[in-house]
């Protein structure tokens, strides 16, 4: 993806491009999935399906969703991605792995100062 997502998606060629266009076209500019008409108020947005395209994309590489439902997708595929990935714990197991002194006994702590 050599183009800016945000730069794309605020630029006429989006905006006006076939590709989108053509999708809420085909899809009756109602939501793919529930329905709703887009209103003025609460317009269809346009959801890539993959981002091999972008910048050029072809009409099936889009679904017109309202924002309800493109939010509920988006976070569907986020989740999918992100559940594959296991948090790395190289990093800390040294720590459970060897008794850490909670002070340096190699300092003397004179308690007599903090009275
Ligand atoms: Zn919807």
């Amino acid at each position: 993806m050599n183009l800016h997502y945000r730069e794309h998606i605020c630029s006429a060629r989006w905006r006006l491009g076939d590709a989108r266009l053509g999708e809420l076209e085909a899809a009756g500019h109602r939501c793919r999935t529930c329905y709703e008409p887009g209103t003025s108020e609460a317009p269809l947005e346009v959801h890539h399906r993959t981002y091999e395209r972008f910048g050029c994309e072809a009409i099936g590489d889009l679904t017109a969703l309202c924002r309800d439902c493109h939010r509920v997708i988006t976070d569907e595929i986020r989740r999918r991605r992100y559940v594959t990935i296991r948090p790395r714990i190289v990093d800390t197991a040294p720590l459970y792995e060897r008794q850490v002194p909670l002070f340096d006994p190699t300092v003397g702590v004179n308690f007599n100062e903090y009275r």
